[in-house]
């Protein structure tokens, strides 16, 4: 009996670890602990580009994170001002181009590819919601500020007043699958939402590859997919004037999170910031925030949504974040004062 007794025991308990075992794979395959972190970092669209992927398939992790990254290198090619060669550089080309009755472009008219079409619907829809404040027209200006070059300096005003006569959405008519500029010199620059349009192009990539934890990540503009170890993702939102220091974190899942800030690209002359955001109706950097942080569905429209309040400023902008179902927003205003929008003040986990 005793024996019998012992035996029995044994044979429970070898029973109930074998439960345990499987209960605890179970926790672990549901809460994707089973999957494995592969990721790739790239410098693109200037500046540094980061897929993280979690799968359990090392071959199929990193055939997507390819696959994605190319994807967002064709996106470059294509809608970057600056490369001689993209759409958008052809198009800035043709819009300064003599027209006339002998010109191929008679009336004006620039031939559009339907992906760069629906990109040029959106930021218009962006400028006609942030009163004009977001403007892919403002390259004219763009060029006199001359961002990308090294020796930075205020512009002569006269040159910004020139600049600005060529700034306006409202000057930009789409039909037919072409575009036409009202005034000769006009231009677009689709810095402002190029790099969320390619975040949100990667994330569709990887859906397509059957990834469903992952997370793209151009310089700050971010989307993350599904959830990370099978928790909610935790991002930090940066102090504009603290380098590498937090001000807060929140938690997200299937979201774009997305900052526009003056501490990017910006110099000092006379004891004042100048930084790349511009305001299209004064012709000078914005200069009514420190950072807009935007978390919405889509990395485009948070990313052309982040820059146009950065330059509507803070109260407007958070009047139009509660406004736009889906948008949740923290802005830093010019004195450095924290707003988070309803959606997110009680989910911001601040730092101190
Ligand atoms: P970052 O490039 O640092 O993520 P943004 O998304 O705010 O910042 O975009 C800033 C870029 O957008 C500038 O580098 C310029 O190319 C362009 N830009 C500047 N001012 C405006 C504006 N008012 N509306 C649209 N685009 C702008
Ligand atoms: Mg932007």
């Amino acid at each position: 009996m005793w024996g019998e007794n012992k035996h029995k025991g044994f044979e429970i308990g070898k029973m109930e670890k074998f439960k345990a075992l499987i209960f605890l794979l179970l926790i672990f395959f549901i809460s994707g602990c089973g999957k494995k972190e592969y990721s790739k970092v790239e410098f693109l669209m200037d500046t540094i580009v980061e897929i993280k992927v979690y799968h359990k398939s090392k071959a199929k992790a990193q055939e997507a994170i390819n696959s994605s990254m190319e994807e967002m290198r064709r996106i470059e090619q294509k809608m970057s001002y600056f490369l001689p060669g993209s759409e958008v550089s052809r198009i800035n080309k043709e819009a300064l181009l003599e027209r006339g009755k002998e010109s191929p472009l008679a009336e004006g008219w620039i031939p559009v590819s339907d992906e760069l079409l629906s990109l040029l619907r959106e930021s218009v829809l962006l400028s006609e919601l942030t009163k004009g404040c977001f403007d892919i027209t403002i390259y004219p200006l763009w060029k006199i500020w001359k961002f990308e070059g090294e020796n930075l300096e205020v512009p002569d005003e006269k040159e910004i007043k020139k600049g600005l006569q060529l700034v306006g959405y409202n000057n930009i008519i789409i039909e037919n699958g072409k575009i036409k500029f009202v005034k000769r010199g006009m231009g677009i620059d689709l810095g402002g939402i190029a790099k969320g349009y390619a975040v949100d192009a990667a994330i569709r990539v990887l859906k397509k590859k059957n990834i469903n934890s992952a997370m793209v990540n151009a310089g700050g503009d971010m989307y993350v997919l599904g959830k990370k170890q099978g928790k909610p993702w935790r991002i930090g939102i940066r102090y504009p004037r603290r380098e590498r220091e937090i001000l807060g974190t929140i938690e997200i899942e299937d979201r774009a999170i997305v900052t526009s800030g003056d501490y990017e690209r910006f110099f000092f002359s006379g004891g004042k910031r100048y930084h790349h955001i511009i305001n299209p109706k004064t012709g000078y950097p914005a200069d009514e925030c420190q950072s807009v942080t935007i978390v919405a569905k889509e990395a485009t429209f948070a990313d052309g949504l982040a820059t146009g309040i950065f330059v509507l400023g803070p109260k407007e902008g958070m009047a139009l974040i509660e406004n736009l179902e889906g948008v949740e927003g923290v802005i830093v205003n010019k004195e450095g004062d924290v707003s988070a929008s309803s959606g997110l003040v009680s989910k911001i986990e601040y730092v101190n």
